[in-house]
């Protein structure tokens, strides 16, 4: 079976590969297509899709994008975006910036409680400068103040632990709208995780395309409910593994198993969409 990976992460966000190697080792494993969905960023995009067509494997352009509900966190998904539209990218700037805020105000924390890291000590781990509470948690690993990253969010940097600050809240159908501006197909990427399937209706009703029924946090019952949410409310099924590279325990690319046709229809949708552009 052809076998395509749709989210994963580079050194342009948390992950440790450059876009090249994700694609070289993609090739390596067999697969036949691949999504760079850094964090906030698309400035990978561009070099994964050079050598996709070096390596002879196919690359979506994607994003992951952050916002918040309550006190839950709803990442989505951005499929086949103009990645190179203005607005989009200032959007993105935007969005970089409250990061860089929110992780000014969480290494004050961090000195507070006794573990200081400073930005330079996290930038050397996030070249090129989208840091993520995951580069902290490495850090604090590095600095042994904990003896895993899993140790540093569980008691310190995860929603109501200590070390927690909140970022400017950005609602989801704010980005999904975004996306949709950029051209984008927009996907609620891994729904176990926000544990807020009581938001689907009102993300489609905000334009929402697609659910990631495949992922590594999903074993076989979590992926049959989320099948049955797509096919009740006719979203498109996308999945991937989220691989950071080594910044996690294990290198997840091609871990997951997605089947091909995700990527077809994944086409189809944003065909559709392009012709809605066209026609308006
Ligand atoms: P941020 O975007 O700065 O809020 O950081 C979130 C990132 O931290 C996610 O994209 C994951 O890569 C990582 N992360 C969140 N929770 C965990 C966890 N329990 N273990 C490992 N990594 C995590
Ligand atoms: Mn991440
Ligand atoms: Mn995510
Ligand atoms: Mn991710």
């Amino acid at each position: 079976m052809e076998k395509i990976d749709l989210h994963i992460h580079t050194v342009y966000s948390d992950g440790t590969y450059t876009p090249g190697e994700v694609v070289k080792k993609a090739k390596e494993i067999g697969l036949v297509a691949i999504s760079i969905t850094d964090h906030d960023s698309v400035e990978g995009v561009e070099e994964a899709l050079q050598a996709g067509r070096e390596f002879g494997v196919e690359v979506v352009p994607g994003v992951e994008m952050s916002s918040d509900v309550d006190h839950d966190e709803i990442h989505i998904l951005g499929y086949y975006l103009d990645f190179k539209k203005k607005e989009f990218l200032s959007k993105l700037d935007y969005f970089q910036k409250i990061r860089i805020e929110r992780n000014e105000r969480l290494f004050r924390r961090l000195e507070e409680l006794g573990m200081p890291v400073s930005s330079e000590e996290v930038l050397k781990l996030a070249p090129k400068g989208v840091v993520s509470r995951l580069h902290i948690a490495r850090c604090m690993v590095e600095k042994k103040y904990v003896s895993s990253i899993d140790e540093a969010f569980e008691e310190w940097l995860n929603p109501g632990k200590p070390a927690y600050v909140e970022r400017e809240r950005i609602s989801p159908f704010e980005v999904i709208n975004l996306i949709l501006e950029a051209e984008g197909v927009p996907v609620f990427a891994h729904p176990f995780l926000s544990r807020r399937d009581d938001l689907i209706p009102k993300m489609i009703d905000a334009g929402l395309m697609g659910i990631e029924v495949y992922h590594s946090t999903h074993d076989e019952k979590t992926v049959k409910h989320y099948m049955e949410i797509a096919k009740r409310y006719d979203l498109l099924i996308t999945g991937g593994s989220d691989c950071h590279g080594e910044a996690k325990d294990e290198v997840l690319m091609g871990k997951v198993d997605v089947p091909v046709s995700v990527l077809w229809e994944l086409k189809k949708a944003k065909a559709k969409l392009a012709q809605r552009v066209r026609e308006v």
